[in-house]
């Protein structure tokens, strides 16, 4: 409902073709796009945008843009020669530094980057567009997720770009808090560490309870002593649906394990347990 608003009329004012999503990411479409997207999981307004667009398998609405435009130059390449809309586009066309034909060209250099030789860029199907236009975003996303330090534990377990289960979880603080988890818009050692000045080094950000660990969500979720009752139920819990997750060893292979569930089920429980150990660190640090 919001979407043909925020974007009306794209195809006329932004038909560059320069996929700068950085860029992008400054303006208040996109700012209202990902801001709505935070409430709906009750996250921090300063949670990293590339990592909760993920979370919903949602691509910025650059995207969308593109694929207007990419649209509309091929329905105005098909029109007959006799129409306003045709002459109009030829006009526009033959102007130097046309955007329209700068849009074009930036196009089909990507899409034929991606066809074979033989075939015509100008004869791919929108359901390939789409794709190809999907990839170009994605495969710079996984670079920038695996060399920003916050998203450090969230590109350990996100890898594909498709939507959480996260609304397998009806109670909202529940997954508001599993979804504080694995973004990492939370105020476990490992990211206070990070905010306060000087810098807390790595290896120095302890949790409070276990002093000889860094509290990390590995830590917090599977290691830390406490709620360790609530742990190991949970694990029994999850045993009936996941047995294989008592063969895999080390904190950090678990939590990996544990966030790319999808079982509605499972994952309710995990949020439960996410949002009671949230709940008696808060009580204690706070
Ligand atoms: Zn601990």
């Amino acid at each position: 409902m919001i979407l043909p608003i925020l974007l009306y009329g794209i195809e006329v004012w932004a038909p560059s073709g320069k996929f700068c999503f950085e860029k992008w990411e400054k303006t208040s479409i996109e700012q209202n796009h990902t801001s709505l997207l935070k409430q709906v999981l009750g996250l921090n307004r300063s949670t990293k945008n590339n990592m909760v667009r993920a979370e919903f398998g949602r691509l910025p609405l650059l995207y969308n843009g593109h694929l207007a435009v990419w649209s509309y130059l091929k329905y105005a390449k098909k029109k007959n020669e006799q129409t306003l809309v045709k002459k109009a586009f030829q006009l526009e066309m033959q102007q130097n530094c046309s955007a329209f034909g700068s849009a074009d060209k930036a196009y089909l250099n990507l899409i034929k980057e991606k066809i074979k030789p033989s075939e015509d860029p100008n004869m791919v199907s929108k359901k390939r567009v789409k794709i190809i236009f999907k990839e170009n975003y994605t495969s710079n996303w996984i670079i920038n997720l695996r060399n920003s330090p916050v998203a450090s534990a969230y590109a350990t377990h996100k890898n594909n770009y498709e939507f959480e289960g996260l609304t397998h979880v009806k109670i909202k603080k529940h997954r508001n808090a599993l979804a504080k988890l694995r973004l990492s818009d939370h105020d476990l050692q490992i990211q206070t560490g990070r905010h306060s000045r000087p810098k807390t080094p790595r290896h120095e950000r302890k949790c409070l309870t276990c002093t000889e660990y860094i509290e990390d969500e590995a830590h917090f979720l599977l290691e830390c002593k406490d709620d360790e009752k609530h742990k190991l139920d949970f694990i029994d819990t999850i045993e009936c649906t996941y047995p294989e997750i008592t063969k895999i060893s080390g904190k950090y292979l678990k939590y990996k394990f544990l966030m790319k569930m999808n079982n509605p089920e499972a994952l309710r429980s995990l949020a439960f347990l996410v949002n009671f150990c949230f709940k008696n660190r808060n009580s204690k640090t706070r």
